[in-house]
């Protein structure tokens, strides 16, 4: 198993290989500095990106990108962001997102397929490693998610 965030991130666009032909999307992946993840739980992390990539491709148009990008921060923690230029959410939706089941208008998410679940359980895995997640998003430009976790040195202790 690799501990280097570039090939990690790559490897959650290579699952999506097939969506993202299909779609024309573009996608890139910028890490700042070598970024070591063997304090990552890897499982959980894969679960997250997956669930905020699916969205980012589900919600963008044919032809659209993603620009995914990972760095660390000054007070310890590492940041990874999924942007894309897709159909964004309404500022009136905005504060439900997170919910469980809870989805954009069910004219235009029924086609989609999904159960509304992603979020809720990206959110449920972050906290419980000690993160925070958040979204930006603006109708009809695109949507940025946010993903901070805690840097975890060797002992086991936060950096
Ligand atoms: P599931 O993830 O269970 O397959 P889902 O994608 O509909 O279903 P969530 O991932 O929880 O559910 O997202 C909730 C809702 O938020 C979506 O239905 C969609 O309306 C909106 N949403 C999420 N991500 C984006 C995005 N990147 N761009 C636009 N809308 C989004
Ligand atoms: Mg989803």
């Amino acid at each position: 198993q690799n501990t280097d965030l570039s090939e990690m991130l790559e490897e959650v666009v290579d699952r999506f290989s097939f969506q993202l032909r299909q779609k024309a999307i573009t996608v890139s992946v910028k890490v700042e500095n070598k970024q070591n993840t063997a304090w990552l739980d890897r499982d959980g992390i894969d679960q997250v990106l997956d669930n905020l990539v699916s969205n980012a491709i589900k919600y963008t148009l044919d032809g659209g990108s993603i620009d995914i990008s990972a760095k660390s921060n000054e007070t310890g923690q590492l940041a990874i962001a999924i942007k894309d230029t897709g159909i964004g959410i309404p500022k009136k939706d905005l504060n439900r997102i997170f919910e469980r089941f809870y989805r954009v208008d069910k004219a235009r998410s029924r086609n989609m397929g999904g159960t509304g679940l992603g979020l809720s359980i990206a959110r449920e895995i972050v906290r419980a490693h000690g993160g925070s997640i958040t979204l930006e998003s603006e109708s009809n430009v695109g949507t940025v998610v946010t993903v901070l976790l805690p840097i975890v040195q060797e002992g086991g202790e936060p950096a």
